[in-house]
């Protein structure tokens, strides 16, 4: 059965209610986030998998890669590591998958299948573009992280929001919110916020680990991706693009992997003169991971979609498979057809 139970208000009730009958009937199950896991997708795994494991549940970790490298970031923040399992070693008749902060079935990479042998599978997201492909859902756009969304789902099981727990929520949070900067970032946002500080976490810890710390190899990749951006003031209707580009050899050059360059896009996206903001990093397979920025007049998951990735409004990617100018040349053009949004 399909329970779709979402739209602008988020779950309804009866939406909570059958996740919450479903975790604590489920005796196995399976925590899955999306492949290339940023800090809300791990945060929110982990530590509903500490909260499930509190209940007693038999619950392991996992995103579909086949060995887990943590990013360096989050390895030496979050707790619940020890949940983690490679998929080749998570159950595979679980009585529940959860898929955290996935919008799609392809975002699962090796753990897709498991939708298939699961007995039921419960999906939370917040990306505009999820296409539903749970049993159960607990789906909600307007929400600014996953995390926000498993802090309800925490307390409405009954666990106590400790600071063991509170940090991978705070962790996707911040993140997610771009360290409650962006639109999504409500007064319900702070005040989760607030009761998450309150536990006791290190929030200036958490913060200079996440966004101040970065290896000095990152420093010298930035400046050379920041020394060749381009502007085009004419592009996006006449709102600008700003764009630039990494390789593979340099991200390797200097010692780095493609979890260490995230980044970049911030150093980019500032531009004054762009609406747009797009990087697009090479990677080792010899596709480029596509990284594109809106500041709020062009929905960058529909143009990320024509490219089949996705994510949110004014922050989406895609995989491309073509060179640094064949794309750049395809987002051209469906960047001057994007239609703006209004107000
Ligand atoms: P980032 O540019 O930081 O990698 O990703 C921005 C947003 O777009 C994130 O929410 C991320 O999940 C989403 N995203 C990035 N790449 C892809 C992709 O290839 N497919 C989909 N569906 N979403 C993506
Ligand atoms: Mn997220």
């Amino acid at each position: 059965m399909i329970d779709v139970a979402t739209g602008v208000a988020g779950p309804n009730e009866a939406a909570w209610g059958r996740a919450v009958d479903l975790l604590c009937a489920a005796k196995t199950v399976v925590l899955a986030c999306h492949i290339g896991p940023d800090g809300d997708a791990l945060g929110s795994m982990l530590s509903l998998g500490l909260a499930l494991e509190r209940l007693g549940t038999d619950v392991v970790c996992s995103w579909g890669s086949e060995t887990l490298v943590l990013p360096a970031t989050y390895a030496g923040l979050l707790p619940g590591q020890h949940l983690l399992r490679p998929p080749a070693e998570v159950p595979q008749v679980p009585d529940c998958l959860v898929a955290l902060d996935t919008a799609s079935l392809d975002r699962l990479g090796l753990l897709a299948p498991l939708t298939g042998t699961a007995k039921e599978t419960l999906v939370i997201d917040h990306h505009a573009t999820n296409t539903h492909f749970g049993t159960f859902e607990l789906v909600d756009p307007s929400s600014a992280a996953t995390a926000v969304l498993v802090a309800e789902l925490i307390q409405r099981l009954g666990v106590t929001l400790d600071a063991e727990l509170a940090v991978g929520l705070y962790v996707g949070i911040t993140t997610d919110t771009g360290s409650f900067r962006f639109s999504a970032t409500t007064p319900d946002v702070h005040r989760l916020a607030a009761q998450l500080l309150a536990t006791g976490i290190r929030h200036d810890e958490i913060a200079r680990a996440i966004y101040d710390t970065h290896d000095f190899g990152y420093v010298k990749l930035l400046g050379e991706a920041l020394s060749r951006a381009s502007l085009e003031r004419d592009a996006v209707g006449g709102r600008g693009l700003v764009w630039t580009y990494t390789t593979a050899d340099e991200m390797t050059g200097h010692g780095l992997r493609m979890d260490q360059i995230e980044g970049i896009i911030d150093g980019v996206r500032v531009t004054a003169q762009a609406e747009v903001a797009v990087l697009l990093k090479g990677d080792l397979d010899g596709t480029y991971k596509v990284s594109t920025r809106s500041k709020g007049a062009i929905d960058m998951s529909l143009i990320c979609g024509q490219f089949h990735g996705g994510g949110h409004r004014f922050a989406a990617g895609f995989t491309a498979h073509g060179s640094v100018d064949e794309t750049m040349a395809q987002l051209r053009a469906a960047l001057s057809a994007a239609v703006p949004l209004s107000g």
